[in-house]
Order: C-alpha cells, then sequence, then structure tokens
C-alpha cells in the first residue's frame, strides 16, 4: 500500500480510533460503503493497482485486506490466461470512459468462480486518476434467474405432457393470464395477446357454457374451490373435453381478486372411458344397455325427476324361451333375443328406455306426468299383445314368442332403484304364476301374498320330516244313506306353528315345485298302512279312495303304478282296495296320455273315479274311451241344488249319462237330508258330505267302522 494515499474512504472508525468528522452530506455518503453489500474498490489507473477497499470486497474473496490492496483487476480475473489482456482492456475503457459498467468473472481465493457486475465511477484525486469501482456479485442471482428460466421450461413442458395449462383471471382488470398449454388447450394462438372471459367462453360448447358460467360465477363469490368437467367446441370443429379446477381469492371486502386455475384436456381419458362403459354397460348381444346400464339410469331418472313427474318401469320376460332354446338351438335363441329387442323397440317412444337384464329378461322405463302414469298399463298392454302377435323377424319362428309382464310405478311403489326392481319383478312373478302373455300391476298384497307362498313351500319341504303330514278319512255312503261304502283319504297338514293349512293351499304349491312327488308317495304310503291295520283289527272299509295328481299320473321312473304296487306288496294288499281320484281337469290337459296311463291303471285293477265333475266340461266322447268306474258330482252342483233348476238339470242329465255309460256316480258336498233326498231320487248311487261323516282321524274312523259292523 503507498503510505502517501489516505486510507479514509474504507477504513472504519474503530479500525482508525476515532469518529470521523464530515463536512457535507456528501462526505457522509462515503459511510455508505461499508454499510452496502456491494464490494468497493479504489484503483489505480496508473499502476492498476488496488489503493483501498471496503471490508466485503477482500472478504467476499477471502483475502485480508493488507493482501487484497497488494492486487491488481487481473490477480482476480477468473480466466487465468485472459487476465493480463482483459485488465489492460478495462484499465483503457475507464481512461476512455469516465463512467460505465461491465460483466466479468473473479476467481476469489479460494479458487471458486463468481460472476461480478462491475460499475465504476472514475475520479481525480489531486491530479491523480482514480476509479471507484463496485462489484456486485450476481452469482446467486444468476443461479436464481437460471433456475427460473429452467424451472419456467420445466413447467411448460410438464404442462404440455400432461395436457394440463393453467390459468390467472383478474377479477378488477378483467385480464385472463394463459400459460402455453391453456392456450393450446383453448385453440387459441399466442399472438392474439389479452385474452378475456368472454373470448373463453366463446370456446366453451353451446349446451355446456350456461353451467360453466354458474360454476365459476358460484365459486368467485363464495371463493370455494371448484372442479368442472365441460366440452370445448373450437373454431376448427374440434371437440374436446376438459376439466377445470380452480379457486378465487376474496379481498376484505369479498370481492373476488383473482381466480387462479387449471385446464386440463381430458378427451382421450374420455374416450377411453366411454369405450370402458360400452363395454361395462353393454349387453354384446342385443347392443341393448345392460342391467348395471339399467339400474344406473333408473337411479338418473328418480334422481332428475320433478315432483310432477313418474317413472312406469316394466319388468319382461320371454315366454317359453328356454324351451326354444333348448329344441332350436342357441343360434336360433339369440336370434330371439334380438328380434325381441327390435319389436320392443318399435313400441317406444324417444324418451323411453330399454334394456336387456338378464337371459330373456328386458326393463323397460318410461318417465310420465304424475298425472298420467296409470296410462302406463296401456303401453304395457300394447306390449304384451304386439310380442305374441308380430312375426319372428328372421327367427325361423311363426311369431316372435310372447312375453310376461310386471309394472311398477315410482312414486306410488318405491323411489329407489333397488326397490322399483324389486316391486316389477315381484308382479311378473305374480304374472307367470297365472300362465303365458299375463301383465300384472305390482300391489302390495301381490308381494305379501308371494312371500308367503315361498314361506309356505320352505316350510312344506319339511313338512314330511317332521310329521306333520296326516291323513283323514271321510266316510262314502251307499244309495241307502246308511252303509259306508267306502272312505275317501285327505290330505291334512298341521305346520310348525300349528295352524291347519288347507289342501286346496299347498296341494297346487306342491304341485308347482315338485314337491308333490314325495307328498303324493307319502300319501299312498300312509293309506295303504291305515287300510291294512284296519284289515287286521277285523275292520272292512270299502275302498278306500286316494287323491291323485295329474304330475304323478305322469310321472315315469318310477311311475305311479309302480310306486302303488310297491306300497300294495309291502301291506299285503290287492289292486281293488283302492280307488283313485283324478281330477277331471288333470284328464283334460293332455287326453291321450292320460287315458294311455289310466288304461294301464285299469288293466292293473285299480278303481278309477273322476273327481269334481263337471267343473272342467269334459267331453262325454271323452269319457265313454276311459276305462272309468266312478264319477264324483262336484260340491258346486249339490250345493246348488234346490235353488237353481238349471243346476238340478246338470245333475240329473249326469246321472244319466253316467249311467248310460256303465258309471257309478257319487255326490260330493251333502250336507242337508234336502239335498241328499232329491240324489236319491236322482238316481245317485253314493253320497259324501258332512251330513254323513266329516273328514275324520283314522281313529275316529275306526271307531265308526266298528259301531256299524256291530248294528
Ligand atoms: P276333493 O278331492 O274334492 O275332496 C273333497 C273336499 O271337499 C275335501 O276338502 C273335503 O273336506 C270337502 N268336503 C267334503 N264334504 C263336504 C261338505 O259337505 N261341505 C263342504 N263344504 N266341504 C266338504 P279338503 O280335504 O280341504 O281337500 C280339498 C282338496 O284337496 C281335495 O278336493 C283334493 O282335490 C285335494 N287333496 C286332498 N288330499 C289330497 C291328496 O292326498 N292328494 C292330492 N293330490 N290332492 C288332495
Ligand atoms: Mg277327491
Ligand atoms: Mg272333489
Amino acid at each position: 500500500m503507498e503510505p502517501s494515499v489516505q486510507s479514509f474512504w474504507f477504513s472504519t472508525p474503530a479500525e482508525q480510533g476515532l469518529i470521523p468528522c464530515v463536512d457535507s452530506v456528501g462526505d457522509a455518503l462515503r459511510f455508505a460503503a461499508d454499510l452496502g453489500s456491494d464490494d468497493l474498490v479504489v484503483l489505480d489507473l496508473a499502476s492498476g493497482h488496488f489503493i483501498d477497499c471496503n471490508r466485503s470486497a477482500h472478504e467476499r474473496l477471502g483475502y485480508a485486506r493488507e493482501h487484497f490492496l497488494t492486487l491488481n483487476p487481473a490477480a482476480i480475473q477468473a480466466d487465468e490466461e485472459l487476465a493480463d489482456d482483459l485488465m489492460r482492456d478495462q484499465l483503457r475503457a475507464m481512461r476512455q470512459q469516465p463512467r460505465g459498467s461491465f460483466a466479468t468473472r473473479h476467481r476469489a481465493r479460494s479458487g471458486a468462480c463468481r460472476d461480478v457486475s462491475v460499475s465504476y465511477q472514475v475520479l481525480d484525486l489531486s491530479g491523480r486518476l482514480v476509479a471507484l469501482v463496485s462489484h456486485r456479485d450476481r452469482t446467486e442471482l444468476d443461479t436464481a434467474l437460471r433456475e427460473s428460466t429452467r424451472l419456467g421450461s420445466l413447467l411448460q413442458e410438464a404442462e404440455r405432457l400432461t395436457h394440463v395449462g393453467s390459468w390467472e383471471l383478474n377479477h378488477r382488470t378483467g385480464e385472463l393470464l394463459l400459460s402455453r398449454e391453456t392456450y393450446s388447450i383453448l385453440g387459441i394462438s399466442p399472438d392474439v395477446g389479452a385474452v378475456t372471459y368472454g373470448l373463453f367462453l366463446g370456446k366453451v360448447h353451446p349446451e355446456d357454457r350456461a353451467l360453466v358460467e354458474a360454476t365459476f360465477q358460484d365459486a368467485s363469490r363464495s371463493g370455494r374451490p371448484y372442479r368442472i368437467e365441460y366440452r370445448l367446441l373450437l373454431d376448427d370443429g374440434r371437440l374436446k373435453v376438459v376439466l377445470e379446477r380452480g379457486r378465487t381469492s376474496l379481498g376484505d371486502d369479498g370481492e373476488p381478486i383473482t381466480t387462479l386455475g387449471t385446464v386440463q384436456d381430458i378427451s382421450e381419458q374420455h374416450e377411453i372411458q366411454q369405450r370402458l362403459e360400452r363395454i361395462a354397460f353393454v349387453d354384446p348381444l342385443t347392443r341393448l344397455p345392460n342391467k348395471a346400464a339399467a339400474v344406473r339410469q333408473l337411479a338418473r331418472l328418480l334422481r332428475t325427476a320433478g315432483r310432477e313427474h313418474a317413472i312406469v318401469l316394466i319388468n319382461l320376460d320371454l315366454d317359453n324361451f328356454q324351451s326354444i332354446n333348448n329344441s332350436l338351438g342357441h343360434e336360433i335363441g339369440n336370434q330371439v333375443l334380438q328380434a325381441s329387442g327390435s319389436c320392443l323397440r318399435h313400441l317406444m317412444r324417444p324418451d323411453d328406455w330399454l334394456a336387456r337384464v338378464g337371459s330373456d329378461e328386458f326393463i323397460l322405463l318410461r318417465p310420465v306426468a304424475l298425472a298420467d302414469r296409470l296410462d302406463a298399463l296401456q303401453w304395457a298392454e300394447e306390449i304384451r299383445r304386439s310380442l305374441g302377435n308380430t312375426p319372428g323377424m328372421g327367427t325361423g319362428l311363426a311369431v316372435q314368442p310372447s312375453a310376461s309382464l310386471g309394472v311398477a310405478l315410482a312414486p306410488d311403489h318405491g323411489t329407489d332403484p333397488d326397490t322399483l326392481l324389486r316391486c316389477a319383478n315381484t308382479a311378473l312373478m305374480e304374472a307367470k304364476q297365472h300362465g303365458k302373455n299375463q301383465l300384472r300391476f305390482y300391489t302390495p298384497e301381490i308381494s305379501l301374498q308371494l312371500r308367503e307362498r315361498l314361506e309356505l313351500e320352505l316350510s312344506l319341504g319339511r313338512a314330511i320330516d317332521r310329521e306333520q303330514l296326516r291323513l283323514f278319512y271321510q266316510p262314502q255312503i251307499d244309495r241307502g244313506g246308511s252303509r259306508i261304502a267306502g272312505a275317501e283319504a285327505l290330505l291334512r297338514w298341521r305346520d310348525q306353528s300349528g295352524r291347519m293349512v288347507s289342501p286346496n293351499v299347498f296341494i297346487p304349491l306342491a304341485e308347482k315345485t315338485g314337491q308333490i312327488h314325495t307328498i303324493g308317495l307319502w300319501v299312498i304310503e300312509e293309506a295303504c298302512r291305515q287300510l291294512h291295520a284296519w284289515h287286521r283289527q277285523g275292520l272292512r272299509p270299502g275302498k278306500l279312495a286316494i287323491n291323485i295328481s295329474a304330475l304323478q299320473l305322469g310321472a315315469e321312473h318310477p311311475s305311479l303304478s309302480e310306486l302303488l304296487t310297491g306300497a300294495l306288496n309291502t301291506y299285503d294288499l290287492v289292486p281293488e282296495n283302492l280307488e283313485l281320484e283324478i281330477t277331471e281337469t288333470a284328464l283334460l290337459n293332455d287326453p291321450d296320455r292320460a287315458g294311455e296311463q289310466l288304461r294301464q291303471l285299469a288293466e292293473s285293477g285299480f278303481s278309477l273315479a273322476i273327481d269334481d265333475f263337471g267343473t272342467g266340461y269334459s267331453s262325454l266322447a271323452m269319457l265313454h274311451s276311459l276305462p272309468l268306474d266312478k264319477l264324483k258330482i262336484d260340491r258346486f252342483f249339490v250345493e246348488r241344488l234346490g235353488n237353481d233348476d238349471a243346476d238340478l238339470a246338470i245333475v240329473k242329465a249326469t246321472i244319466v249319462m253316467a249311467k248310460e255309460l256303465g258309471l257309478m256316480t257319487l255326490a260330493e258336498g251333502v250336507e242337508t237330508p234336502e239335498q241328499l233326498r232329491m240324489l236319491q231320487n236322482l238316481g245317485c248311487d253314493q253320497f259324501q258330505g258332512f251330513l254323513l261323516g266329516r273328514p275324520m282321524p283314522a281313529e275316529a274312523f275306526g271307531s265308526l267302522l266298528s259301531t256299524a259292523a256291530a248294528a
């Protein structure tokens, strides 16, 4: 350091040992040098040496003050090879231009390089040219700038890859700032400059515009974050689906300041989702929506239906589809389903909705005005009538198979999809119970009946094991009105709750479920066992009549006659001990087959009686061809004997006709002496009814027999 130069600029008061005196504000400013963060150096332009510096100038580069003041600009230059040349250029520039700035790189004592911006002012210090030089370290700033540029392009790249753009709306100025990707998503060139909210809204699909605007307005007022999916319709006609998210910041006065948001192009995801939906919600055979879609659609309709609206739900099941499939093959079966789908489509209005929800099951939905909902029955009836009557388009069938339909209504029967579907299905099951091509409207009673039937069916299955079945015996009296000619075995069921269930209820049920075979066999065996027991007691009950269901008659392995023979053998009985009662209606279903079976039984020696005669309108010719022994005139006619001449005529004609065919006649349900007398006068052979004896337990009937034998 040159002793002639006073180091007053950059030395501290502590270093000087006194508080400096200043003459002016200008002088005071000199002390700023050590307060600021810039490095300040005084450079002698003639020698090129540093002659003074502030603390940060030497400390930042890692030198002690004394050491630093022995250096020149070349010594702290980062590029060592060019250091001397650079210094020379800098000194020359300073001499030529007393004030200026440039950028350079310095090397600290540790070897680390720093980016520096240099500003200088040349001063005349008592005839000697010096430069006051400020070194501002830009390394951190440059790194930050570089980093932010890098982050900016990273963000841009990320936005481009994920198809997510960002934007910011200034509510005060109305200015909308868009990221590059947002421009691209909206199909706007970044060159158009400032974009307004109105311009953006113009790109939204007209059908979605109101929703987008309402959502945005609401979010801007409340400050709540929002999320909305909508479509863009770009100027070139392209359609995009986007997901927009945003949040508005509100001022203290509650007014919106800015909304920050993102917009994501989800067209591809949407397309994939739609494709998946097609797979998940469409029945591939008929191309109709499937069950899952039906549930979803019903839920949607229920959700959006106003108070004044109702929904009609039809559950439809094709009749006989299983046998078409089995007999004509699956190919035809498929064609029938497809044809049924198009047939139903023709019966629909634009607002109606159709789905295939099971193998041969369809669902139709129709939204209607609440007041018109009962018209739904007409629609259902139209469908019912049309299906069985249209030609089976391309199916090789003369007609499209008929269908059974169950109808339910919302809100009357329920307001959720599950309940409504269940109601429509209950109505459908009820329709099917009544045969083919039937239509039923849901009522709570139907549901109750079905449940009871189901419960009955379950407990009936266990009735035999639980020994809940019994046979009662009702005497059959001969023409004189006093001798027991035989008895009819009548089934009784006392269920687990102790309730007596009428055979009129459980026999038809057992026939439907197939349980009739087990029950029927139990009846045969029990009747034979009892007959055997009476025989052993020396009692003579005459013929024991057993009721036989049409299904038992038609059974094959084992056949009815095999079952009967088995029981007879076990109990040491002969066919002549039994009479088989078959209802008239059982014969009518398939007269040829029934005739064949009856002939076999008759040949084996069994007596055959036709039960409930008069209720089934069987023809004389048919009866003539069957090997029958007895006609049982139905209670219905006996009941009306005294009141109705027409019924009297029928009974009379029946008895005459039976005699001509060589058949015995038995009148059922004789309750009054008057009826008995009239029937006796008409020439009826036998009588059965409460007047002559109610159905009774075996012991009671045994006592009756012994009393009669004693008399
Ligand atoms: P069904 O074979 O015509 O039996 C006569 C029915 O009339 C019996 O009803 C009997 O109790 C009733 N009855 C008899 N006399 C009178 C009378 O004077 N007045 C009135 N009001 N009723 C009278 P039940 O026992 O309730 O049986 C009903 C039907 O259930 C039977 O009609 C029969 O078709 C069927 N059934 C009963 N047991 C069996 C069985 O073991 N197998 C089959 N397959 N069906 C059976
Ligand atoms: Mg009977
Ligand atoms: Mg009867």
